[in-house]
């Protein structure tokens, strides 16, 4: 999907508090939304995360890192609780929470993952490409991650 839109300017989002800033380049008009178990149970509800070409952080003082599993770490502001990334360590690739940022109008969602975890009350009503937990690791797996 290397032809989605991108933001042309850079955008700064900030937790709750203010302590941790975070400046996204060419960020792609997209969310990506995760439904798994991990995922509620970090934020309460689904994961919307946003990606761009490079992220500049400041007030990583104030950043609390945690390895949730072998292949990933999320982030946190340790002062305000603010979710602020999650991290594919196999790749390094890091998205940023959505709701960190302003973001304008248009937003799509470029896919909907772990659907099959996802509690049956609520439903996003936009249209977009849904996978299962074993369909993404599947996915992975072809891509040479290994997940054992
Ligand atoms: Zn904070
Ligand atoms: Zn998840």
């Amino acid at each position: 999907m290397s032809d989605t839109a991108r933001l042309a300017e850079p955008v700064t989002g900030h937790c709750l508090c203010g302590a941790v800033t975070i400046t996204v380049t060419a960020m792609r008009c997209e969310v990506d939304i995760c439904h798994c178990g991990m995922c509620q149970r970090w934020g309460g509800v689904f994961y919307a995360g946003v990606k761009g070409e490079a992220a500049e952080v400041t007030g990583e003082d104030a950043v609390t890192v945690y390895r949730s599993s072998q292949w990933a770490e999320r982030a946190f502001c340790g002062t305000c609780g603010s979710n602020l990334w999650y991290r594919f360590l196999p790749t390094g690739n890091r998205s940023f929470l959505a709701g960190l940022f302003d973001l304008p109008k248009g937003f799509g969602i470029e896919q909907q993952i772990f659907v099959d975890e996802k509690p049956d009350w609520y439903d996003i009503a936009r249209e977009s490409p849904m996978l299962t937990g074993p369909e993404v690791i599947a996915e992975a797996k072809a891509h040479g991650f290994s997940f054992d």
